[in-house]
């Protein structure tokens, strides 16, 4: 932890499993199978021993993922969906997204911008100005 980190600076991000759902009798084209499914923790995704994943199904989910991973409002559809077509147009297969557990993170430990300071001085948004200053004068 650095000199400037707070004692406290825990954040938590759901753990996701994001699972290919295969309706009976419909032909899949993406190459899955029901159940084959990938996790992610934190920025991390793992996929079990041997599995692939279509790249074009990954695509359907990134953008989601991180918003997935944060507490979202009760009323927010981020909240209560998690099915995702697949991209293939013709082919019936779901790919669920299914918040699991949460796990803790020490935001000094994922980046070396400060935490904003209590009392209204955003240090962050200071260095980053001050960095654009350096990249243009
Ligand atoms: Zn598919």
């Amino acid at each position: 932890m650095s000199r400037n980190q707070p004692a406290n600076d825990i954040f938590e991000l759901y753990d996701l499993r994001v699972e290919v759902i295969c309706p009976p009798g419909e032909r899949i084209l993406c190459g899955a199978k029901a159940g084959d499914h990938f996790t992610l923790e934190g920025e991390m995704l793992h996929l079990p021993p041997g599995q692939g994943f279509s790249i074009y199904s990954l695509d359907a989910v990134l953008p989601l993922l991180a918003a997935k991973q944060r507490e979202t409002h009760l009323n927010d559809w981020m909240s209560t969906d998690a099915d995702v077509a697949c991209p293939e147009p013709h082919c019936k297969s779901l790919l669920r997204i299914t918040r699991t557990e949460k796990r803790s993170f020490s935001h000094g430990a994922v980046t070396v911008v400060p935490l904003q300071a209590v009392g209204g001085s955003v240090h962050g948004t200071e260095q980053l100005v001050e960095r654009k200053d350096k990249l243009h004068g």
